[in-house]
């Protein structure tokens, strides 16, 4: 049986939103640029670029946003439309199945608004056309009647700015992708970038945490503030209940442990991947789709919430063949490295045991 997205975001590492985040996440969201931690150049050329279309009186390029979830596009987007001072419309992929479902959003904009979609890989083939002519030409083609008899009414729509979100740019046509004049990818963020957004929501939150606790709490958090946020959620209860309210490394710790997160973040998906790569497939290589089922999930699932961190992590890598496990992931289950593996070079005959790792690809 494979799980759905919603189970999923109910895990304590899940990168996923689940109903409590957000609720939370409102509160705990970088309102401006500034306030914005990490992803240092995306802000300053983002920065950068608003300045400028400001300063001419234009809307600025369309923003396309990449990246695994939970690093901060909506934050982004809304960022994006707080800075222009310009309302935003929100809207996703799957709610527009229609081409008139996003000709009822662009033919009601104001100049200037911000239109945010997330899950912009989503939007049905159709409407993906209208939104071509909309963000080039601010012009839509309103069809009237049927078949043969069916006239195109072009129709102007106000000047706006598309910020789009996508966990999987891949998917997007290359022909959508080059009407974005601005395009970021999130990366993951460092330990010490988590420890400054744990110690500020705590802040917002009146939790008090220890710079140990937060430092403990961000070396847990997969790279993902919406992770980080969550966890030190998880922590103060603990804190409050079992201890006096302060969060310290040793009350992190011990929350931690409680809710299965381990010390690099993974969790049981994480654990259920590399298990089934290194002990079913003996470290690769392997289809995504043939992964997904030995651990009981979403091809979908393992691709965008799981994979990225772990390849990050050393601990998978991503071959034209399939996945393949590190070393690395033998060493995290505590298990022997073997001495030959898809990553490892052939010794050459009597030179004894296999030298440097190299992955092919
Ligand atoms: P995404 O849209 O990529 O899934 P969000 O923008 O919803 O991610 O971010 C999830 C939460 O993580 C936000 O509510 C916010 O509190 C926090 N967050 C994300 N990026 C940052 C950041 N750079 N600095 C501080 N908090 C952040």
């Amino acid at each position: 049986m494979t799980r759905k997205p919603d189970d999923e975001a109910e895990r304590a590492v899940s990168a996923l939103a689940n109903a409590d985040d957000r609720i939370v996440e409102g509160a705990l969201r970088p309102k401006r640029l500034s306030e914005l931690i990490g992803q240092t150049r995306v802000r300053e050329q983002l920065s950068l670029m608003l300045e400028g279309a400001l300063g001419r009186g234009r809307t600025p390029d369309h923003v396309l946003l990449s990246g695994p979830p939970g690093l901060g596009k909506t934050t982004l987007a809304m960022i994006i439309s707080a800075e222009l001072g310009a309302p935003m419309r929100i809207t996703s992929g799957p709610a527009i199945e229609r081409a008139g479902d996003l000709a009822a959003i662009l033919s009601t904009l104001s100049e200037g608004e911000v239109v945010f979609i997330d899950e912009i890989h989503r939007v049905a083939r159709p409407a993906e056309e209208m939104l071509y002519l909309a963000m080039e030409d601010f012009r839509v083609d309103v069809v009237i009647g049927k078949g043969p008899g069916a006239t195109a009414i072009p129709l102007d729509i106000a000047q706006f700015t598309l910020v789009g979100a996508t966990t999987r740019a891949g998917l997007l046509p290359a022909a959508l992708r080059d009407r974005f004049g601005f395009t970021a990818h999130l990366d993951f963020y460092e330990p010490e970038e988590l420890g400054v957004i744990v110690r500020r929501s705590a802040g917002l939150l009146g939790v008090a945490l220890r710079d140990d606790g937060a430092e403990e709490i961000a070396g847990r958090s997969r790279g993902t503030p919406r992770i980080a946020n969550r966890l030190l959620r998880r922590v103060r209860d603990y804190a409050e209940v079992r201890g006096n309210g302060l969060i310290t490394q040793d009350i992190a710790k011990a929350a931690l442990e409680l809710y299965e997160v381990d010390e690099m973040g993974l969790d049981r998906l994480d654990h259920a991947v590399l298990a089934a790569l290194v002990r079913k497939f003996g470290g690769g290589p392997v289809g995504l789709s043939t992964l997904a089922v030995a651990v009981g999930e979403e091809a979908e699932t393992v691709e965008v919430v799981a994979e990225p961190f772990l390849v990050r992590a050393g601990l998978i890598a991503r071959t034209p063949r399939g996945r393949v496990a590190t070393p690395a992931s033998w060493e995290y289950l505590g298990l022997p490295v073997p001495q030959q593996g898809p990553w490892v070079r052939q010794p050459e005959a009597g030179q004894g045991p296999p030298g440097e790792v190299t992955l092919f690809d």
